[in-house]
């Protein structure tokens, strides 16, 4: 027999694909924690496993179906044993099940653990830009071999190129499938990120966002202000005109607000019907004036009820506006503090503190 009939030499490649790098041991994590994560990790899987866009809507039907609540889970598994398509739509009819809605740290949770997925694929395509050094080294090594054993070092690079050929396509496959996971992976967590700082009603920033802003200010930034506005006697407007005309309210008070104090200004909404504005430049005096000026303009619009041709009434706000110096979040209880006291002079009005 031939030296180049020899079953092949058991050659493998160090590090070649499976080769995991070894994984350092992770930090203890309470039991309670562990499983909240599970399932975000599972509703993360599910969601794409179904290739379902990653909204608020999509995620909290999804969470309802993997907490085993009795309004979706039996309906989702129906579909999945029908081999029907979990589809947007379908989840979204199943939503209307739900009267809860999804809170932003969920997704901000989910973003979270996806981005930790990314990572993983990025790992692995360094793995694999390793795996081809090693495999230069072999090479390198037969071919300094080559003149004591020609025969020998001939078969074994034959060998050693047949199973990198596999093995190179074996990877291009899996590299492939990586990177279009990673794409996708990327545009949902983009999303993921978007909606868990959007207040879906009025598109704002929500509470959340505005409160990491307003952390991320620099301790020494001079000048700025912030205040939280809260809409007076709010309550009669829903009593009288109904949920959804409060809603289309809030709505309309949020385009308003922007309009008014213009693309520097942070508008959102802070919860309810408390909005939270932050002045990045200026002084207080000027902020105030501005915000004067937006308030003034609410007070004269008059609004009706497009649904039932009612008018609503005069509608305005009070405010409570503070100096921003440096540090967000103290001025931020100044301008709540202010907002209470302009509701006890009689709303309508922008109060700076004593
Ligand atoms: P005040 O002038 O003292 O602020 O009185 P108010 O009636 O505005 O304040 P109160 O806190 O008593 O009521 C706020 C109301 O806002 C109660 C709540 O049902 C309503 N609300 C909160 N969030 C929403 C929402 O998203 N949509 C609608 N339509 N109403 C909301
Ligand atoms: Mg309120
Ligand atoms: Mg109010």
């Amino acid at each position: 027999m031939s030296a180049l009939a020899q079953p092949r030499p058991a050659y493998r490649l160090p590090g070649w694909l499976g080769g995991r790098a070894p994984v350092a041991p992770a930090p203890a994590v309470p039991a309670r924690e562990q499983a909240r994560r599970k399932l975000y990790d599972d509703v993360g899987d599910l969601l794409i496993a179904h290739e379902l866009t990653l909204s608020d809507v999509n995620f909290a039907v999804a969470l309802a179906h993997l907490s085993g609540d009795p309004r979706v889970t039996p309906r989702v598994e129906a579909l999945l044993r029908e081999r029907a398509p979990l589809s947007d739509a379908a989840f979204a009819a199943l939503h209307d099940e739900l009267d809860h809605a999804i809170r932003p740290e969920m997704l901000a949770d989910v973003a979270e653990r996806l981005t930790a997925k990314l990572e993983e694929c990025l790992r692995i395509v360094s793995r694999s830009g390793e795996s081809a050094k090693d495999f230069g080294a072999a090479v390198t090594h037969e071919v300094a071999g080559f003149e004591r054993d020609p025969l020998g070092a001939f078969t074994r690079l034959l060998s050693l190129t047949r199973s990198v050929v596999d093995n190179a396509r074996a990877m291009e496959e899996q590299l492939g499938s990586t990177r279009a996971e990673t794409e996708r992976l990327r545009g949902n967590l983009q999303r993921a990120q978007r909606a868990a700082d959007r207040d879906h009603l009025t598109g704002l920033p929500n509470r959340r966002c505005f409160d990491s802003s307003l952390a991320a200010i620099h301790p020494a930034a001079a000048g700025g202000a912030v205040a939280l506005l809260d809409i007076d006697d709010f309550k009669q407007i829903n009593d009288r005109h109904g949920h959804e005309a409060g809603d289309r309210v809030l709505r309309f008070f949020a385009r308003l607000l922007k309009s008014e104090l213009g693309e520097e200004v942070v508008v959102a909404r802070h919860g309810g019907e408390e909005f939270a504005v932050l002045f990045p430049h200026g002084d207080l005096g000027e902020a105030r004036t501005q915000l004067d000026a937006a308030r003034e303009t609410l007070v004269a619009r008059s609004l009706v009820n497009q649904a039932t041709g009612v008018a609503f009434g005069q509608i305005s706000f009070s405010a409570g506006i503070a100096r921003l110096d440096g540090d967000g979040r103290k001025a931020l209880r100044a301008a709540d503090k202010a907002l209470y006291q302009a509701k006890r002079d009689g709303k309508n009005r922008v109060v700076t503190p004593a």
